[in-house]
């Protein structure tokens, strides 16, 4: 019989991985807390309608990507793609708005697409996002831009491009959009398929193709940024004026476009050139008309997601944050064994990492299995000791050896280790 193994796109992660990711996922948290954001769970299995209805129908998600099955009532359920439909249907579903000011939440969890596996995809993934609902002043563009930019100085991540676009709102939109169609109209027989199909569906989605043949043609098309209404300009600017006050870099790319339809204003990516073709870390924009979509209030927001895995690569090896072995006990004989089993117990609860060997084991086989898994130190009892009330503690760097009374032996080890 062939072993099972986990799913193709499927990833499991392991101790030494998921020690990094620990490590990663504290230090966002606490950029999070400083900026005012609150953490937020929902579900990972949803309606489908919140899905098509918000990301859009014409999307590659929507189209190709998407988990989704009949549950046992025979309602269509998807597992989620993206985290954003998700926090504003919950923020709408309990009312989460505060008078006056914007509601600053932070998700982490999976998220599920079904691409093609390959480096730097996967079909079940993680992000890290933050939405900021209930807003519209270009300055929560920019506190939350400098958020994100924050973050991977934080990560010591470097080589990394925030490029911005404005993708319009509900007035400048279609207007641009017919300019779009009349310019790739002339050359649509040249599109791949996809396009073709595009031109008729959303051709602003044209803009987002990266096969070769289409390239040279989206690279001379007219660009949302030249036809934005009067409202989307002055905030385009007062975005650009913002994340100059705060000195932090970015470049305008006029042909960004997102792969989910909810976008308005501000888009954005975070790119780097380490990770080949899939070279964005977090993506991310304006929403204002999102809660609409869902049947609630208009209400404007903006959000980003991270794409962990990718973020992973780019987070150095040596950061590992994997907890280090204090403690061996080492009890000889059973006797001792019965003795050190509850300061076992007790050491753990003081935050001490502490294991122990079997009694019946001789100290040499002892000392080495402390030895493999890194002990900083070990503690030894024999019958001598034991008689003599007394154990012994030994420096695994050091190899100085000192001896500690048996009585009060937790708080003594707890003192001499923290
Ligand atoms: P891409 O152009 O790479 O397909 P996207 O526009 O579909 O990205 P978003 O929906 O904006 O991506 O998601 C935000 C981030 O999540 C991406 O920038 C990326 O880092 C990460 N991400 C998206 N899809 C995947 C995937 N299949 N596997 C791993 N990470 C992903
Ligand atoms: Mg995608």
């Amino acid at each position: 019989m062939n072993p099972i193994k986990a799913l193709k796109g499927f990833k499991d992660l392991l101790p030494g991985e998921s020690a990094r990711w620990e490590s990663l996922a504290s230090v966002l948290r606490e950029c999070f807390h400083a900026f005012g954001f609150s953490a937020i769970q929902t579900p990972i299995l949803e309606r489908t309608q919140l899905f098509t209805r918000s990301i859009g129908e014409t999307t590659d998600i929507v189209e190709k990507e998407m988990y989704t099955f009949e549950d046992w009532d025979g309602k269509p359920v998807t597992l989620r793609p993206e985290g954003t439909a998700s926090v504003v249907r919950a923020f709408l579903e309990h009312g989460l708005a505060i008078p006056s000011f914007p509601t600053k939440l932070y998700y982490y969890g999976p998220m599920f697409r079904h691409e093609r596996p390959q480096a730097g995809r996967l079909r079940q993934f993680h992000q890290i996002g933050a939405e900021i609902i209930g807003e519209s002043d270009p300055r929560q563009d920019v506190e939350l831009l400098s958020l994100l930019t924050y973050f991977f100085q934080r990560l010591e991540i470097e080589g990394l491009t925030l490029e911005i676009n404005s993708l319009g709102c509900a007035v400048c939109r279609p207007p641009y959009r017919t300019v779009l169609e009349s310019y790739f109209k002339e050359g649509l027989p040249e599109l791949c398929e996809d396009c073709q199909r595009r031109f008729k569906t959303n051709p602003l989605r044209i803009l987002d193709c990266k096969k070769e043949g289409c390239k040279a043609m989206v690279d001379q098309a007219p660009v949302s940024s030249d036809h934005l209404c009067e409202e989307c300009e002055t905030h385009f600017k007062a975005v650009q004026a913002g994340l100059d006050l705060l000195k932090i870099p970015y470049v305008l790319s006029p042909l960004l476009v997102r792969g989910l339809d909810y976008y308005t204003k501000t888009a954005f990516e975070l790119t780097t050139k380490d990770l080949g073709a899939q070279n964005a870390v977090a993506a991310g924009g304006r929403y204002d008309g999102l809660a609409e979509a869902l049947g609630g209030a208009a209400t404007p927001a903006i959000g980003f997601a991270i794409g962990i895995e990718r973020v992973m690569q780019l987070y150095g090896k040596s950061k590992s944050a994997a907890p280090k072995l204090k403690l061996f006990i080492a009890p000889l004989g059973e006797a001792a064994g019965e003795l050190l089993f509850p300061v076992l117990n007790e050491v753990r609860k003081k935050k001490i990492w502490t294991e122990m060997g079997k009694p019946s084991l001789a100290l040499k086989r002892q000392m080495k299995q402390a030895d493999r898994l890194g002990a900083e130190f070990v503690l030894i009892l024999g019958d001598r000791e034991r008689e003599e009330g007394k154990a012994i503690l030994r420096d695994m760097r050091t190899k100085a050896q000192s001896e500690l009374v048996l009585e009060n032996l937790v708080d003594v080890l707890a003192n001499r280790l923290t």
